[in-house]
């Protein structure tokens, strides 16, 4: 009984510390954001709008939008890039942040704006089929033609 105790409060202990919370910015940090609470897995998304947005595919995870507190959006802005989907950069240095859609209670998040360490992996890559040819996927992870 003694031990058990023991190692439930060390759990308990455990996860407080690690109750996790993460802090992100784009790159002139005009955007500087944190979350409290999860994070999803991250999408790797290869759709041409994330390429036109990002350079490159873009890495998205996602936390429910009560958890995200933007701490500075002196440089962020909004781009509908359709009827249901906004975008959120800096109109500074151009990074690519956010992207929601209408409605929704998640929020994504571009994993790259995250500071170190993040804990993420990526779960799986979708859009697969709009992807552009420069480069291969080769990580074995799932791949979905679309979402
Ligand atoms: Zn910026
Ligand atoms: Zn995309």
């Amino acid at each position: 009984m003694r031990y058990r105790t023991a190692v439930s409060e060390t759990i308990k202990k455990v996860t407080f510390v690690m109750s996790p919370h993460t802090t992100g910015s784009c790159l002139c940090k005009g955007v500087v954001f944190e979350v409290d609470g999860k994070l999803s897995p991250v999408l790797a998304c290869h759709c041409s709008q994330c390429a036109k947005t990002s350079g490159n595919f873009a890495a998205m995870t996602s936390c429910a939008n009560d958890n995200l507190k933007i701490l500075s959006d002196e440089t962020l802005r909004w781009f509908q890039s359709s009827e249901t989907v906004e975008r959120g950069f800096c109109n500074r240095c151009g990074g690519n942040l956010f992207w929601k859609q209408t409605g929704s209670s998640d929020i994504y998040i571009t994993a790259g704006t995250l500071d170190k360490p993040t804990g993420l992996k990526i779960a799986e890559h979708i859009f697969v089929a709009s992807k552009s040819d420069f480069y291969d996927l080769t990580d074995g992870l799932p791949q979905k033609d679309e979402w």
